[in-house]
């Protein structure tokens, strides 16, 4: 079987010689679970079963792994009907996951998380421990009373948007001086800034907004809040992955198995490919490498951060597409995966299970969970209110199965 490195080389290869189509990110076309109303892209490729023959050149590994059960530190559930459809996703494979609060309007405040928190929690499925641990969205305004009402509710992070780097934040931060007040308090109450690290300055290419980012905001808030613990999210470049290494121990970073994966090529190369568009974009290959490397270092400030964030296929496949990728189902055994591919086995229960806990400041889950090595097919598509959702790797056969 190809490794996952092997198939992203095909899918560059398809693109260029099946003029602009690629048959893994089109594998829903053909699925016979498509729902009514969908939307069809206009690219007429099916899946070929060649090419959706994909991944794990795995001969010689473990057949199981135990290990402590998994947090997601990234995750975006959306609200109303389509929580019924990925609260499940997302609580069969993790114990705990840090809920995004970019809704509209977005959750600003304590009493709107806690309502949002038992909006999710109605759909959690009976039997499961599955907990979500929300975050607040910081804007311009953002008193330090509310980071107060926060902790006293047992919410341990506000995020940073900037105003309009991505879905959902209109509200977010013009600048992020405005904020220092609130940024004082949670520095005092030892609640975590989050960062989406990007500026939005039209005048900044898509490509270097993060690199920027780092290069300028993150100081500002660095050298004015010295004992503040601050995540980057999803973190897409080798600077960013730097920044980390080097970088105090108050920064840690979060990484997407998409940005470990793929790069621009996947998303643009022989057609663009709407379900691999992200916030931050896909990079360049040597930024990609950056970021397995350190990812499956072992270092403790680096975990797992799906941002998983599920849109109705529609709006993917719209002249105006949606950012994000929805990867809840299937993110620990492509995560797995990579890891295996590049000899970090052992580091990957630290990366999935015990750096995000620690910089947290939560105990570790006592359950335990096992991974198996067993052949599946990622579905073409989930269900998703009253379209569907295509997941990251449609179509692909993986080699790790979670044991439930
Ligand atoms: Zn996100």
């Amino acid at each position: 079987m190809l490794s996952l490195a092997m198939w992203r080389t095909r899918l560059g290869k398809e693109s260029a010689l099946r003029g602009g189509t690629l048959a893994v990110a089109h594998a829903p076309l053909a699925s016979p679970r498509r729902l009514d109303g969908a939307r069809r892209s206009r690219c007429p490729a099916t899946p070929t079963r060649d090419a959706a023959e994909a991944v794990g050149d795995t001969s010689g590994g473990p057949e199981r792994l135990t290990f402590t059960a998994p947090d997601d530190w990234h995750l975006h559930l959306r609200d109303g009907d389509v929580l019924a459809d990925v609260v499940p996703h997302s609580a069969s494979q993790f114990s705990r996951a840090i809920v995004m609060p970019n809704l509209t309007p977005p959750v600003t405040t304590a009493k709107l998380a806690c309502e949002y928190r038992a909006r999710i929690m109605a759909h959690v499925p009976e039997g499961s421990s599955f907990e979500p641990l929300m975050t607040l969205y910081l804007t311009d305004n953002t008193p330090a009373e509310e980071v107060h009402r926060a902790k006293e509710a047992g919410f341990r992070a506000f995020k940073l948007y900037p105003a309009g780097a991505t879905t959902n934040s209109d509200s977010g931060v013009t600048d992020v001086r405005k904020c220092f007040g609130a940024l004082k308090a949670m520095e005092e109450t030892g609640t975590l800034l989050l960062v989406h690290g990007e500026v939005v300055d039209p005048k900044i290419d898509i490509f270097d907004r993060e690199r920027v980012f780092i290069e300028t905001v993150l100081p500002t808030i660095l050298d004015n809040f010295p004992n503040l613990k601050v995540v980057l999210e999803h973190i897409t470049t080798k600077h960013a992955a730097r920044f980390v290494l080097d970088g105090p121990k108050n920064v840690a970073a979060s990484v997407t198995p998409q940005h470990m994966l793929l790069n621009r090529n996947a998303l643009l190369v022989g057609g663009i490919k709407p379900h691999f568009y992200c916030l931050p974009i896909l990079k360049r290959e040597e930024h990609r490498l950056a970021i397995v490397e350190a990812a499956t270092s072992g270092h403790p400030r680096f975990f797992l951060g799906t941002d998983s964030a599920p849109h109705a296929d529609q709006n993917k496949l719209s002249a105006c597409g949606c950012a994000g990728i929805y990867s809840a189902p299937l993110a620990l055994p492509i995560y797995a995966q990579v890891f295996e591919e590049n000899g970090a086995l052992d580091r990957f229960e630290g990366f999935a299970s015990v750096n995000g806990a620690a910089f947290y400041g939560v105990p570790r889950n006592e359950r335990v969970v096992e991974l198996v090595r067993e052949d599946w097919r990622v579905p073409a598509n989930y269900k998703f209110g009253d379209d569907v959702v295509v997941p990251l790797g449609a179509g692909l056969k993986l080699t790790w199965r979670l044991r439930t």
